[in-house]
């Protein structure tokens, strides 16, 4: 069985105190580990609060990205190693908003996400078309390709504890979420990439999340498919009673 993940990616919003509220407000609120893994995925400078609000509680905290080196003449980026330091969990790789707006690439996303795994760090890796690809039948190839690169040299270990987050680029932040159906056949398209590239084995406990206008109104009914385990969210994770009720829905 796969424990469904429900992650809010607040994007570029929130103040320290904002967010820090936020989280101090959710963290007795949420389900159990057990039951379902909460992660808020916020903006660097909240980490080193939200990372010591959340220490005891069920709610894990990613990054929305970080640089692939270690150290050195890199100014601006966030490193592997500092949010190893303060005890991140999660990152988010490749989302469609840094691949559009800041030059992320295949290439990238794949240093990323081998890089997350030294530091102790598990990557949410982002794929997903335009709709121009939707619309030339392109989707399930050009999401293939997304998946082989990003997953290129991992070990079956770490391919098992990646989450994949296939989030149509049409339906993020638009109001217009993938139809059930669209979302799951292309989930379960992921995971037959993975069969292929890794095992049976892995490609039963990788954990595939749909993002793209999740919201309460339509969490059960994306969750209830077979290849989807969870939901990236934006805009509607950003109100505490929304990302409450989408977390209970993946319990
Ligand atoms: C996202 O930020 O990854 C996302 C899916 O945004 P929204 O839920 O607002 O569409």
């Amino acid at each position: 069985m796969r424990k469904p993940i429900i992650a809010g990616n607040w994007k570029m919003n929130k103040l320290v105190a904002e967010g820090a509220r936020f989280v101090v407000d959710i963290r007795e609120k949420v389900p159990t580990n057990e039951d379902v893994d909460t992660v808020v995925c916020a903006p660097f400078v909240h980490i080193p609060f939200l990372s010591e609000a959340a220490r005891d509680y069920h709610v894990k905290i990613g990054a929305q990205n970080m640089h692939y080196e270690e150290s050195g003449a890199f100014t601006g980026e966030v490193s592997p190693s500092m949010l190893e330091d303060l005890l991140v969990d999660y990152v988010v790789i490749g989302h469609s908003e840094r691949r559009q707006y800041f030059n992320e690439t295949d290439e990238s996303v794949n240093k990323k996400t081998l890089a997350a795994f030294e530091h102790n760090l598990l990557p949410i890796v982002c794929v997903g078309e335009s709709l121009e690809q939707r619309e030339n039948n392109e989707t399930m190839s050009f999401v293939e390709g997304q998946v082989r690169q990003a997953l290129d040299g991992l070990s079956d270990e770490q391919a098992k504890q990646v989450v994949i987050a296939y989030e149509p680029i049409w339906a993020i932040g638009t109001g217009k979420t993938a139809t059930t159906d669209q979302a799951n056949e292309v989930c379960a398209h992921i995971r037959q990439v993975v069969k292929d590239q890794f095992s049976g084995e892995v490609a039963e406990e990788v954990r595939i999340q749909y993002g793209g206008s999740v919201k309460p109104e339509n969490i059960e009914e994306l969750l209830g498919q077979s290849d989807i385990d969870g939901a990236l969210v934006g805009g509607a994770s950003l109100k505490e009673d929304s990302f409450l009720k989408l977390v209970e829905a993946g319990q």
